[in-house]
């Protein structure tokens, strides 16, 4: 989507009308650069008129975009902006990369981190340790290894919850699939089957507890009628408010890894 958005922006090179005017065949300009270290990032210039100032911004993907006032020339803006390399350094390594993961890597786990530990002669069985999640093996299948232990770190912890809330509301526990939705954490059918995205094994244990909760209470009532609120408030015991903030907060955060 942000990608879009810079087509349609496409910057408009002042010193464009120029060179067709003087003849040049010379159609594009490079865009000019910012030096940061090793490497040149390219500015990406907008000519806004009714701008009332400059601002330098870093788009998700890490670029950069310029807007300049029309009474701001661009070698003063370009100023401005090489000004900010150090800034813009910081920004850029705050993005999340959306990388594979590697030894070292940090892992959520029930609203922890753990450090992703290999050693090629390690047991390549996934095991939760003392300083980290242990494994051996090939090194080119670690992510696809951590996420499936995850995932069935998520079947075991739901199942229990499940068990557990079911119990608490007076039903036989239902059947459990885990889900890959990318926007829904839980959900239940008609027929009573409940969905639970894997990816709130991530999340702190209260958080991944209070969906099961909720799609528990679902079995009871098939709505989000004042009983159905009073169901899942009888059956979960922390805090439902807190749990949902906590979605809606953290929540997009569960999918910066394994993509
Ligand atoms: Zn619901």
């Amino acid at each position: 989507m942000t990608l879009t958005t810079m087509a349609e922006r496409a910057p408009r090179w002042p010193g464009l009308a120029w060179l067709k005017s003087a003849g040049l065949k010379r159609e594009t300009r490079e865009p000019p650069l910012l030096r940061l270290g090793e490497r040149d990032l390219p500015i990406a210039i907008r000519r806004l008129g009714r701008a009332r100032r400059l601002t330098l911004r870093i788009t998700r993907n890490g670029h950069l975009h310029l807007t300049i006032p029309d009474w701001v020339a661009e070698s003063e803006a370009l100023a401005f902006a090489r000004a900010r390399a150090g800034w813009v350094a910081t920004q850029l390594a705050s993005l999340a990369p959306a990388t594979a993961l590697g030894p070292g890597s940090a892992i959520p786990y029930r609203g922890e981190t753990l450090r992703l530990v290999w050693e090629a002669s390690a047991p390549r069985r996934v095991r939760l340790a003392p300083g980290g999640l242990h494994l051996g093996g090939p090194i080119d299948a670690l992510e696809a290894r951590v996420r499936r232990w995850l995932e069935a770190e998520a079947r075991r912890l739901c199942l229990a919850d499940l068990a557990e809330y079911a119990q608490r509301a007076g039903l036989a526990p239902p059947p459990l699939a885990l889900s890959r939705a990318q926007r829904r954490w839980g959900s239940c059918s008609a027929k009573g089957a409940i969905r639970i995205n894997w990816r709130l094994v991530m999340a702190p244990d209260a958080v991944r507890r209070s969906v099961v909760a909720h799609e528990v209470a679902h079995l009871r009532h098939f709505d989000h009628s004042p009983r159905f609120h009073a169901t899942l408030a009888a059956i979960f015991e922390g805090d439902l408010a807190a749990a949902d903030r906590w979605l809606k907060h953290e929540g997009r955060g569960l999918y910066a890894l394994f993509c």
